[in-house]
């Protein structure tokens, strides 16, 4: 079995309740808490068997600099805490990690992210987790070969959040050295992540990786990009046939007329969400999060040896099962590592 925490769900505090429902039989190893109002009090009996880590989730907001890789004491009043209680009072309440209060890297602003892990170096505690935010286009190329070096030298493991305008920055050279960096033990949780990825850094060796169960923490922007309008957004459905968390309007056309819509035993049809229902939202968020603790069950139960191999499979199922005929609209990360680990066979399944 895998050691935990493994697969994660990821949410800010708005989700907690929700969360907290399903903690009590949740098969998740834990949860992954993002913002500066989660707050410590209940947190051991909304989770009472998960592992827990509390990402402050100031890169949401700021980007970072060589002189300021923190946000500068002269920020607002809530950033206005030292690090040291921040971690400690979290701790004693059973927390069992602290993020670091790590802002976004600049593209290529490597002296920026050395003075990050320089900052994050001076804390001692062990539940302390050095966190750096980059750029998707700084994971590929001679940008990915240059973070892998800094973090070699840097000597311990950190966590790694990977923020882009759009899903379709990733590239296969992003991909293989994300792998490179886990396998080497470099980063030990990836964060802020789709299924597929997730499922992937687990099976590369990642002590923890985490789903965001919405789309800013699924699919993570760089601070001051706006994400997708809010009028007449839903966010994502968790199709597990698929290894796709997409809007439902997207599922709704892939799968018309079609007599294999995908269902679920608590939700029914998920091809079929009536959008009109005021409470849609909260009933697509409540199905991903017990698909995808199902999910994380499913993952924790494959012994450790043959989870690569099974998340490749998993992976190439899912590809061939696409509803559309072609692969072309299926989740890109998806396509690149079935092209990755498949060869030919799979370059076949990626449209040029
Ligand atoms: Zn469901």
């Amino acid at each position: 079995m895998s050691q935990l925490p493994g697969l994660m769900l990821q949410a800010t505090a708005s989700h907690i309740p929700l969360m907290a429902e399903y903690a009590a039989n949740l098969p998740l190893g834990g949860v992954v808490l993002t913002g500066r109002d989660i707050t410590a009090n209940r947190l051991r009996l909304d989770f009472p068997h998960q592992e827990i880590i509390v990402d402050p989730g100031d890169w949401r907001y700021s980007f970072s600099s060589p002189s300021q890789p923190f946000i500068a004491p002269s920020a607002p009043a809530l950033f206005d805490v030292p690090m040291s209680d921040y971690v400690s009072e979290l701790v004693d309440a059973g927390v069992n990690i602290v993020l670091s209060p790590s802002l976004t890297i600049r593209p290529n602003d490597f002296d920026a992210v050395t003075a990050t892990l320089a900052a994050c170096d001076v804390v001692m505690s062990e539940h302390f987790l050095p966190t750096i935010v980059v750029p998707h286009s700084m994971l590929g190329g001679f940008s990915g070969e240059r973070l892998c070096k800094i973090l070699r030298a840097f000597g311990r493991a950190v966590a790694l959040i990977a923020v882009g305008e759009s899903r379709v920055l990733q590239t296969a050279d992003r991909l293989s050295h994300i792998r490179q960096l886990v396998r080497e033990g470099l980063v030990s949780h990836l964060l802020s992540i789709d299924a597929v990825l997730a499922s992937d850094a687990l099976a590369s060796g990642a002590a923890g990786a985490s789903i965001g169960l919405t789309s800013s923490l699924r699919i993570p922007r760089a601070p001051r990009v706006s994400g997708p309008h809010s009028q007449g957004f839903y966010p994502g459905v968790f199709i597990r046939s698929l290894l796709e968390i997409r809007s439902p309007s997207v599922v709704a056309d892939w799968f018309a007329g079609s007599s294999s819509a995908p269902s679920c035993q608590s939700c029914g049809s998920l091809a079929m969400i009536d959008l009109s229902l005021p409470e849609a939202r909260a009933k697509i968020i409540a199905h991903n999060v017990h698909a995808l603790a199902d999910f994380a069950a499913e993952c924790a139960g494959v012994p450790d040896a043959f989870l690569k191999e099974w998340v490749s499979q998993e992976r190439l199922r899912a590809l061939t099962a696409h509803p559309t005929g072609t692969s072309s609209q299926a989740n890109l990360a998806l396509r690149l590592l079935v092209a990755i680990d498949h060869g030919p066979a799979g370059d076949l399944l990626v449209p040029a």
